[in-house]
């Protein structure tokens, strides 16, 4: 029974909330938690592929072993009070507007569930629930599959906050982060112009022959980019050294690796064409998710036996302000391909300040523009996630709303039903481990017999900036 955990899962996930950190600064979180777990007698290992703030904590043994997923960072410039229905910031530069207080902390609550069962049950099996650090900037999770740590688990659940109570399906882009860092020469811009070699130049260059690029790369491809050193604010000194700093994406890791490859040929031409050199700096690497149409079907019957949130009269009251604090008006294009019922789901969004069913969805291979480190684990182990509903409709994620409804009930409602869903999940596939064996053989299907080949390479080694 969740309820028994009720007031030690809002405690942890408020507490995290108060105190928000970012990617592999998670130190009171991860504490918080591990501290948590150790007194509930899972066995806790810090420091999860020199993460420092990552962590596994395992209870049980033998097979299978199911690993639960969990995050806990924050997002910079997210300075929000809780429960005000404007923008009005805190006393903290960072925020939650991910949720990941709750991801991290329902992962949690999940575990000591299926803890529970086991035990109850007298079955064998092994749960390992993951603090993953740097979702939302680190690829906390790739180092984690690139280094072994999901080496021995049949099975890997996760969830993350939203607006929808439903299964996740759909892939997500493979990703590579890129530093392009150009040295010029400097001189004086009016009166020896011909001795500078402009850095800023090459920048700008490269950037004109990427968007020249667009037109010529696949529809599921994107590129993006930030000057994140412009040489100086002074027009009269002719830059020596600038840097650029790109995300490229692409529908696996094979195709993003191939236009990765494009994108610096474009960054030695600019370099060729200034006169000026160019270090390649790669940062950090997510590959593609496989998704697990077996694991879905376990999520999706799981979800129809512990229902939805039960929201009342004054978390829809709650909700129903900041939905007005939203302008925009949806439409069906607002509502995600996978949808069985569309027209009913924006009645829903229309009418409701949340979502208050089961929102039924195909089964999708349809790949979604952006990337997830969980796309990593999904190499390894067979993954499948699902959403509940925290927050309101109307602002989405990395949102002043998100942050300032982190603690509400509604919040906690959603992230305690995520930890039921997951835990009666895993208890299907405890007791039906031949629904792990079909969920494999599909793993085995849709990788191809192809092994892993995680974006980082090994030398490169978890970090906050390059
Ligand atoms: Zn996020
Ligand atoms: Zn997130």
């Amino acid at each position: 029974m969740i309820q028994k955990y009720e007031e030690d899962l809002t405690r942890i996930a408020c507490d995290i909330h108060d105190h928000p950190e970012s990617g592999f600064q998670e130190f009171t979180a991860s504490k918080l938690q591990q501290d948590y777990l150790k007194e509930q007698g899972f066995t806790v290992t810090p420091n999860a592929a020199d993460t420092i703030t990552g962590y596994t904590a395992v209870w049980g043994s033998g097979r299978p072993v199911i690993a639960l997923l969990g995050e806990f960072d924050a997002l910079h410039g997210l300075s929000q009070k809780s429960d005000v229905t404007k923008p009005e910031p805190s006393d903290t530069e960072m925020g939650h507007g991910c949720g990941h207080h709750l991801l991290g902390t329902g992962s949690l609550g999940a575990g000591l569930l299926i803890r529970d069962y086991l035990q109850e049950n007298h079955l064998s099996g092994t749960v390992m629930i993951c603090g993953c650090p740097g979702e939302e900037a680190g690829s906390g999770k790739a180092y984690m599959a690139r280094d072994g740590i999901f080496a021995d688990v049949d099975v890997a659940l996760s969830w993350h906050p939203g607006v929808y109570n439903e299964v996740s399906t759909g892939s997500s882009q493979s990703c590579i982060n890129v530093f392009y860092r150009f040295h010029g020469v400097s001189s004086h811009a009016a009166g020896a112009p011909e001795k500078g070699r402009s850095a800023l130049d090459a920048v700008e260059l490269m950037d004109v022959g990427c968007n020249y690029l667009r037109e010529h790369m696949k529809d599921s491809d994107r590129i993006h980019y930030a000057i994140v050193n412009t040489g100086g604010a002074a027009p009269n000194v002719v830059q020596s050294l600038a840097e650029v700093n790109y995300f490229i994406r692409s529908a696996n890791n094979a195709d993003c690796l191939a236009l990765a490859s494009r994108v610096h040929d474009i960054a030695r031409g600019a370099a060729l064409m200034t006169g000026t050199t160019v270090e390649i700096l790669f940062d950090e690497g997510l590959s593609n998710t496989v998704n697990n149409f077996v694991l879905e079907d376990v999520i999706d019957r799981a979800f129809r036996k512990a229902g939805v949130p039960a929201f009342d009269e004054a978390d829809r009251a709650y909700a129903q302000a900041f939905k007005d604090t939203w302008k925009q008006p949806v439409t069906l294009a607002d509502i995600p391909q996978e949808v069985k019922d569309k027209p009913r789901l924006l009645k829903n969004m229309q009418e409701s300040p949340l979502c208050d069913y089961y929102v039924e969805t195909n089964h999708s291979d349809t790949v979604r523009m952006g990337s997830t480190d969980v796309g990593d684990v999904s190499w390894v182990v067979p993954t499948a996630q699902l959403h509940t509903a925290c927050y309101g409709y109307g602002a989405g994620g990395h949102s002043w709303q998100w942050v300032a409804e982190g603690k509400s009930p509604i919040a906690m409602k959603g992230m305690l039903k995520a930890a039921e869903v997951m835990a009666l999940a895993a208890e299907e596939l405890y007791t039906h481990p031949e629904e792990i064996v079909k969920a494999k053989e599909e793993f085995k299907e849709r990788t191809g017999g192809q092994p892993y080949q995680c974006l980082i390479p090994k030398e490169v080694k978890p970090h906050t900036t390059h």
